[in-house]
Parts: structure tokens; sequence; C-alpha cells
């Protein structure tokens, strides 16, 4: 069994890559890819240690992507070359633009009274790419909240007086970037998008026009039926299927790596071969 998307310190997750591998071990997966959100920061550190437990790291990234629809829209991108530089310098932009915003966030809150600094949420980020589980901690560190739930709930989501949008490629921008650096894109949690049927396949089907390869079918917030209807509708549209736990250590207590949520996320190693097949031939 493998896992596709989990997150380690270099994002938001709190386990080191090295531990995320380590884990991934003690749970007897094959494979794992590290989609950390805009870095490929922990990849060398991941690999490193996959080597030594006798388990294999595949290249992977998370982008979040500006979107006119209903809900959320995330792209996973494999199997990329990781020096390319393209993709390098724009996931460098993208840490850029979420420091940036990550100071715009501090300043929203600090306007409502809340005492908190650029330091504490650095701090708090260690890693490379700044977002807001980083901020929840700072918030809980500085005893103004309890939990990352309540951080999100009272400050952080949109609409809450700490709110601040992200500035993101667009699905043609981000499925290319993937696509240019030898890799393929797969939209992350499809039902975040919030669409269904004739709607959800449009989309879907403008995306495979711009390079799409795969849909994540299997991840820890989809019902069964969900993943069975997401599964059908892949192969109605030649997509590939992949699945990951989207793992985040303490910052999401109820997912568990290469298992979801009650062990709703089992991935067979044959989607890895799947993927890799489709980079081959992209
Ligand atoms: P950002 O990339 O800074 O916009 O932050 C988005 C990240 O925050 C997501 O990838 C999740 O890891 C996390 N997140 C979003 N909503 C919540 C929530 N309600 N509770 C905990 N974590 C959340
Ligand atoms: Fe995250
Ligand atoms: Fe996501
Ligand atoms: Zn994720």
């Amino acid at each position: 069994m493998i896992d596709l998307h989990t997150h380690s310190t270099a994002s938001d997750g709190t386990l080191e890559p090295a531990a995320v591998v380590d884990l991934a071990a003690e749970r007897k997966l094959t494979a794992l890819a590290l989609t950390d959100h805009d870095t490929l920061a922990g990849l060398e550190a991941a690999r490193a240690q996959g080597k030594k437990r006798g388990l294999e790291v595949v290249p992977g990234v998370e982008l979040g992507i500006e979107w006119s629809g209903p809900g959320q829209m995330h792209l996973l991108g494999y199997c990329f070359r990781p020096d390319d530089a393209g993709l390098r310098e724009r996931l460098r932009w993208l840490r850029d633009r979420r420091r940036e915003r990550a100071q715009r966030i501090v300043e929203k809150l600090n306007a409502v009274g809340i005492a908190i600094t650029l330091a504490q949420v650095e701090a708090a980020a260690g890693g490379e790419a700044i977002g807001r589980p980083h901020v929840a901690r700072a918030l809980i560190e500085a005893g103004v909240v309890s939990s990352i739930g309540e951080a999100f709930g009272r400050f952080l989501s949109p609409g809450r007086p700490g709110y601040e949008d992200k500035d993101e490629l667009t699905p043609e921008q981000a499925i290319q970037l993937i696509r240019s650096a030898g890799g393929v894109a797969v939209v992350a949690h499809p039902v975040t998008l919030k669409l269904k049927g004739a709607a959800l396949e449009a989309f879907l089907k403008e995306l495979v026009g711009y390079g799409l390869e795969g849909l994540e079918a299997v991840w820890s917030g989809h019902s069964p039926e969900q993943m069975r209807e997401l599964q059908a509708l892949a192969d109605k549209l030649g997509l590939v299927t992949t699945g990951g736990s989207d793992f985040h250590g303490d910052n999401k207590p109820d997912i568990q790596l290469g298992a979801g949520r009650h062990g709703n996320v089992q991935v067979p190693d044959s989607v890895l071969a799947a993927l890799r097949h489709r980079a081959a031939v992209a």
C-alpha cells in the first residue's frame, strides 16, 4: 500500500519529512509522495530517509488554484523533475506571496485587538510555505484560542476577521507548470470543488484539455459513494484515479498516514505504476 498525499513541516504538517517517511515505513507502506503546499523543500530529506527504510519517495506538490467556481480547487503534481528551474522559480514566487499574505493576516488580526506578530507566525511555520495553520498555531501559543479548529472558525475562514485571499495560479497555468516539468497533474479532493453531475464533468473535460491526467478519488474526506462516483467519472474521462490521506500530523489529528479516516484510504501500489506510465507518455 502507498500514500500519495502527505504534508510535512516543509509546509503545514507537524512531522519532519524524514519522520513522515519513518511513520510510513512503520505502517508498511511501500511508497509515499510528499505533497507539501508550494514547496519541494522536504523532498531531499524524505528521499534520503526512504533509501534507509526501503521505501520509495515520489516527488509531489500541492497547489492552490484561483478559480471562480463554487468551491475550492487544489491541484497535485507528481513525478516531475524536482530540479526543473521553471517549477522551482514559480514555487518560490508562490511562497513569497504567502509571506506577504501572512503579514496582511497579522495586520487584520491586530486591527481587531489580537496581539500577534509576523515573527510569531514565522516561528510557528519553521519551514518554507507559511499558511493559515501556522497563524492558528501562533494564536494557540498566544493563548487567544485553544485549538486549530477554533482559530479557523473564529478568525481564519472566509468571512472571518483574519481571512485573506492567497495569490494562486489558474487551472491552466498550474497544469501547464506541472507538465512542463515532466510531471502529471491530478485534481486533489474533487469534492471540495462543490460541483456535481454534468457541471463537474464539463469542468474536468476543460481541465483535460489543459493536460490534466488524474483525479484523487480516494481521500480522507470522501464518502464511499463519492469515491465510487469519482472512480466511474475518471474512467469515463480517461483519467487515472489516485488516492492519499492528506496527512498533516497533529494539525489534522483525525487523519492517519496510509489509512485516512477510520481506514477509508487504502491505495494499492498499482496506482503509482499508472501515474508513472502517464508521466512517461505525456
Ligand atoms: P492556506 O494554504 O494558508 O490557505 O491554508 C490552507 C490549509 O489550512 C489547508 O491545506 C489545510 O491544511 C488547513 N485548513 C483549512 N481549513 C481548516 C480547518 N477548518 N481546520 C484545520 N485546518 C484547516
Ligand atoms: Fe494543508
Ligand atoms: Fe488540499
Ligand atoms: Zn493536502
